[in-house]
């Protein structure tokens, strides 16, 4: 799941070779031999929701890979010239057709075996009526003990749903910040 290796040099399109610059650094990077420049690769950002409708939660039956069939958060990659509280809105707008209250976050999630940090935050619906796009094949909310743990798409998703639950049975709502292998 790691981002694929580069292989052209986005400055000048020659082959870049993989190794440690000269510039005191010490990991390796896609260096291009013709023009120098380094090409420096960091994790990217997953940003989604939690959308509830009183003590049922929103999920979606993924229509693509990977995870087709199973049931996932609305989430997905942040865009460049977004926030992240936007990033959230958009992908619930896209994977449900949601309208949201955006709250406050639940999760913030390193997951460095895929090069990610995933932010969920918690959201109130404004409606019980979606409109999924064509990500997704269903949008339907879920009780607690309706939750079909053994179909979600993702083991963040799974965390995430697990604190949300946690946190309503405590009646405080807090910000869980942990690694995911
Ligand atoms: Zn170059």
């Amino acid at each position: 799941m790691l981002h694929r290796p580069i292989k052209h040099c986005r400055n000048c399109g020659a082959a870049v070779v993989y190794r440690i610059p000269d510039d005191g650094d010490t990991r390796k990077r896609a260096v291009c031999p013709g023009c120098e420049t380094i090409h420096y690769e960091n994790p990217l950002n997953v940003v989604g929701t939690v959308p509830y409708w009183g003590d049922k939660v929103l999920l979606c039956k993924r229509n693509i890979e990977p995870g087709w069939g199973k049931w996932t958060l609305p989430a997905g990659f942040m865009e460049l010239g977004e926030s992240t509280q936007q990033g959230a809105a958009r992908e619930t707008d896209e994977e449900a057709g949601a309208r949201i209250e955006m709250q406050g976050l639940i999760t913030v999630m390193s997951v460095p075996r895929a090069g990610q940090v995933h932010l969920y935050y918690r959201a109130r619906l404004l409606s019980d009526q979606f409109n999924p796009g064509h990500e997704t094949i269903e949008a339907r909310l879920f009780a607690q003990d309706e939750i079909p743990w053994d179909e979600i798409a993702f083991r963040t998703v799974r965390e995430t749903l697990l604190r949300f639950f946690s946190d309503r049975e405590t009646g405080r709502d807090t910000v869980h910040n942990f690694d995911v292998s």
